[in-house]
């Protein structure tokens, strides 16, 4: 299918945001939605979805591999490796996510995902770059390794924004951290998210990040915080700040493993649908059968094993990342956790893509956007899935 072709897809149950119409319809043509809900126009190619699911591709705000590649191993080919694997699951657009290296390494990575944006990947479109890290808290590192990890420069930062070319739609930090006032007013001048992860703080130092322009927690629930004792006295966490703020929005792993489900209810009840984004936080073992995997760069990066749909660190001490892909989160919130299918999908497409600044063009089977589309059958398995207009 050309990306200049005419096409409708009908037979199906289109989700809206807000609604979900049966015997719905997209009407596709130059890589955009024409119509929606409309009958096909005479001599324009019929697409059967066979009673099943016409939904907006998903978007995934932070995934780091799949295919059995990372964004870490910093080649061009690698890059697209992850974006096919992925589209293959219903992900027609990501944020290609790093993790805490060092610079040289993240140099590479930036410079790999530049080149592979240029050339397309033929599978899900690269919508800019997540750094994750180098900025974190040791005490709740995850799978992070220490050793990189320090404390913000604006000298550092503005290297690297020079070098992705305005590519860093997102940065993650501990606000605990020294500095965080600079890392904060970078991102402000940069039209960078500033996010918090991987953090030790208590709810005071939250506010105060919120207050300096912090507006999303990077795996809400995994490596943020909640009440504890210091010196006898108990603190609220990032998690209850964020609760209580609604200028944040959050993400969820939901990979049906780091997030059980009265997690997920009770953010989906606080937060909301506008406010929470799904994401996989996938590593290179997403859509492999891999029992062993690296987790980050092939030769520097950190060994796991794949043990229950999971990625864990091999003393089983933490989770090292989740093998999920975008079809599965939507059958974990939507089928196991039992969140309705109207706001699921939204979680999964419209609001990632208005927490990115990109719900003018993508994130809802709405007219003039790009035909990002993905097909599923009754048991939400993908049937096929459309990035611009192109099936994949
Ligand atoms: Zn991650």
């Amino acid at each position: 299918m050309l990306a200049n072709s005419y096409f409708w897809i009908g037979n199906g149950t289109t989700v809206l945001p807000g609604r979900a119409c049966k015997q719905g319809s997209v009407l596709v043509k130059n890589g955009k939605i024409l119509a929606v809900n409309e009958a096909c126009p005479q001599g324009v190619t019929r697409i059967d979805a066979k009673g099943g699911y016409i939904l907006p591709g998903f978007i995934d705000l932070h995934v780091h591999g799949g295919g059995g590649a990372d964004f870490m191993d910093a080649t061009p080919e690698s890059v697209a490796t992850v974006a096919i694997a992925h589209a293959k699951h219903g992900t027609t657009g990501l944020l290609a996510t790093s993790m805490t290296s060092t610079n040289d390494v993240l140099e590479k990575m930036i410079n790999s995902y530049l080149i592979a944006e240029e050339k397309g990947t033929g599978g899900a479109e690269l919508l800019g770059l997540h750094l994750e890290g180098p900025y974190f808290s040791a005490k709740n590192k995850g799978a992070q390794p220490v050793k990189e990890q320090r404390i913000p420069t604006r000298e550092e930062l503005e290297y690297f924004i020079k070098l992705a070319k305005g590519r860093i739609v997102r940065w993650d930090e501990a606000p605990e951290l020294e500095n965080t006032d600079v890392f904060a007013q970078v991102m402000k001048e940069n039209g960078i998210i500033a996010s918090i992860a991987h953090t030790s703080a208590i709810a005071a130092q939250a506010y105060a990040a919120f207050d300096m322009g912090f507006s999303h927690i990077t795996h809400f629930y995994s490596a943020t915080t909640t009440g504890q004792k210091i010196d006898g006295l108990c603190y609220s966490g990032v998690n209850e700040a964020t609760f209580l703020d609604d200028r944040i929005t959050v993400e969820l792993i939901a990979d049906g493993r780091h997030i059980p489900r009265e997690h997920m209810l009770l953010t989906y009840k606080i937060k909301g649908a506008d406010k929470l984004a799904l994401i996989t936080d996938a590593m290179r073992a997403a859509d492999t059968n891999d029992t062993q995997s690296i987790l980050g760069a092939m030769d520097t990066g950190v060994p796991v094993v794949i043990k229950d749909n999971v990625a864990q660190l091999p003393d089983f001490s933490s989770y090292a990342g989740s093998v999920g892909t975008m079809d599965n989160a939507l059958r974990v919130a939507h089928v196991r956790y039992g969140i309705p299918l109207v706001d699921v999908v939204k979680m999964m497409s419209l609001t990632p893509a208005r927490i990115i600044g990109r719900s003018h063009d993508k994130g809802s089977l709405e007219v003039g956007k790009d035909a990002d589309i993905v097909i599923m059958n009754n048991d939400f398995e993908v049937e096929s899935v459309y990035v611009c207009g192109v099936e994949i």
